[in-house]
């Protein structure tokens, strides 16, 4: 199972031997599982298959956890859905219990009554839904399954959970991929998100490896013209009424859509989204 761990975050200090400090990451990238139940067109792992399905066992994750004293942020995700996870709460709750802010990005399915009590209760920090379309067809159409409905009644579940306890954490967001398929549908996705109490929608950009979706001429950063700017007007205004914070990478050169890129890598970023 791959363990990817992330390595530009600032570095803490550990006892290396008598009188040595050795530097020790701040940030770790943890993949729970590389099992998912979607089959995005935008995702490697729909195109290709180098690793058999398996989960990171508790075990495993406390030995990695052991090799970063003094991490202050985990991340659970990689490539897989990190609530298929069986030990995902024990994991989350693990991380917490050693101080460190614990985050993972899911696409909702399996949040179940059950597991979000379970998370709410392990101290999760922030929970990122994935949310790439406002309606059924384009959903399946980027995310390979009949899912919309379950993701956005899960989700909305998970807010109302939150309310009912009074829970402050995990901060809840959503993360739109944008892409010329879907992007005229985020002013929808951030009027939805700010009805059942999403805090933040986050416009993330399209990382592309040539598959699928995962394809240059979906790109919407650049220079993409007014059409792209007159929506992005909507979205900004859209998420002005709805209450909801709107963040992202921003009108930044297309460059930035460089293949290898991790999802979120920049987020949370200090920039609002700001247009060009
Ligand atoms: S839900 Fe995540 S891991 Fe699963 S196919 Fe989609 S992007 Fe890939």
């Amino acid at each position: 199972m791959q363990k990817d761990i992330g390595s530009h975050a600032p570095c803490a200090t550990s006892p290396a031997g008598p009188g040595q400090l050795k530097p020790t990451p701040k940030e770790v990238y943890i993949e729970p599982t590389n099992r998912c139940n979607e089959l995005c067109l935008t995702c490697p792992r729909t195109f290709f298959q180098r690793e058999p399905e398996a989960d990171l066992t508790y075990e495993a994750f406390v030995r990695i956890l052991d090799q970063f004293p003094g991490v202050e942020r985990v991340v659970l995700h990689g490539v897989g859905e990190p609530l298929l996870a069986h030990d995902l709460p024990a994991m989350v709750a693990e991380a917490n219990r050693r101080g460190a802010r614990v985050l993972f990005n899911t696409n909702a399915l399996a949040l179940n009554r059950r597991l979000a009590g379970q998370l709410v209760d392990a101290g999760l920090d922030e929970l990122r839904v994935s949310m790439d379309a406002a309606d059924r067809e384009t959903y399946r159409a980027i995310r390979g399954v009949d899912g919309y409905a379950k993701a956005m009644r899960r989700t909305e579940d998970f807010c109302a959970h939150l309310g009912e306890r009074g829970a402050l954490r995990p901060r809840v967001s959503m993360f739109f991929m944008a892409m010329r398929e879907n992007l005229a549908q985020l002013p929808t996705v951030i009027e939805a998100a700010g009805a059942m109490g999403v805090g933040t929608v986050v416009l993330q950009r399209l990382v592309y490896f040539d598959k699928g979706l995962a394809v240059a001429g979906q790109s919407v950063m650049g220079e993409v013209g007014a059409e792209v700017d007159r929506l992005l007007e909507r979205c900004e205004q859209a998420a002005l009424s709805a209450g909801v914070e709107l963040v992202g990478t921003g009108r930044r050169p297309a460059e930035r859509d460089e293949p290898g890129r991790r999802p979120g890598d920049d987020y949370p970023p200090d920039d609002k989204y700001r247009r060009g």
